[in-house]
């Protein structure tokens, strides 16, 4: 096993989401999709010194047809030449195929998430434990999903079915396979809002955080009004802690270049360098805002405590 350092401000869930839970905010974790997008994310935490998620899904990753490889590559550029400092992960999101999160750690991923929640109860907790199994001896930290979020724009993931977690089968499964981190179905979907409504069962979050004890993911964050997000973050005993925004991203970008249909990110990285920037400002802009009204993650960076295990054993 070869071990390699990673640089001393990128983590995984682990400290972002414990600093998150104590002082009752909430990390985002943003789907730049393109490559070129990940860099304004980057910029607006530093700029409001508050830590960030960067990810990208499975299903992500063949859509805008990018390698796990050259994220990972211009995640690690883009820090080192824009100076970040505040506390970063490299998450994969939704993935159901274990060759891809084999792939993610290789590729020095932070995090990653198995998705199995399509799977009846006992084989999402299965599968979910042979990634802990594999993911937490090379100091990487583990998401899974137990209830399904709905889907209104099947990008992030191809789940358009909707069941809300069930509180005391969150217990038995965390207890069951030890993840790092959850996400519940409480009513938000993936996508943009359009016609239904985004609502948030606040009841049943605060349910589910009496009976477990890892920190509570939030997908599907875009279009919802920023008073319900900080309402699910603040709840009292605790709330959610990581809240998972792609959409409003990619919205903000098209809106700048002009445009109503997504680019692939080689057709993102070909455009031209002046609109490009117009788009990747937009991006920033909207990446501050989530920061500064939905998350309260802003100024502190300082919170999070280094990582006991700073090291990929790969
Ligand atoms: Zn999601």
């Amino acid at each position: 096993m070869e071990v390699r350092s990673r640089p001393s401000n990128v983590y995984t869930l682990n400290p972002l989401l414990e600093a998150a839970q104590a002082g009752g905010y909430a990390v985002g974790s943003f789907s730049p999709r393109c490559i070129p997008l990940i860099r304004p994310i980057l910029r607006a935490a530093q700029r409001l010194s508050s830590p960030a998620i960067v990810q990208i899904s499975q299903r992500e990753l063949g859509r805008y047809q990018v390698s796990l490889e050259e994220f990972a590559q211009a995640f690690y550029a883009f820090l080192r030449e824009d100076e970040i400092t505040v506390p970063v992960a490299l998450h994969l999101d939704h993935t159901k195929e274990l060759n891809i999160i084999e792939a993610a750690v290789q590729h020095r991923f932070t995090s990653v998430m198995i998705d199995a929640s399509d799977l009846p109860f006992q084989d999402n907790a299965a599968l979910t434990s042979k990634v802990v199994a594999l993911a937490r001896p090379r100091g990487v930290s583990v998401e899974a999903e137990l209830g399904k979020i709905g889907s209104t724009d099947l990008v992030e993931t191809g789940q358009a079915e909707e069941l809300f977690t069930d509180p005391y089968e969150a217990r038995q499964f965390v207890g069951e396979t030890q993840v790092d981190a959850l996400a519940v179905s409480v009513g938000t979907s993936h996508g943009a809002y359009s016609g239904k409504q985004p609502q948030i069962d606040y009841r049943r979050i605060q349910e589910i955080r009496a009976l477990t004890p890892v920190p509570l993911v939030l997908h599907g964050g875009s279009g919802v009004p920023a008073e319900m997000i900080r309402r699910a973050i603040g709840l009292p005993g605790g709330g959610i802690s990581k809240v998972n925004l792609a959409t409003d991203l990619e919205l903000a970008f098209l809106s700048a270049l002009g445009r109503m249909e997504r680019l692939t990110n080689a057709e993102c990285q070909a455009l031209p360098p002046s609109l490009l920037a117009k788009g990747l400002l937009a991006v920033e802009g909207v990446v501050e805002e989530k920061i500064r009204d939905y998350l309260g993650s802003a100024g502190r960076a300082g919170e999070v405590l280094a990582d006991t295990d700073d090291s990929f054993a790969i």
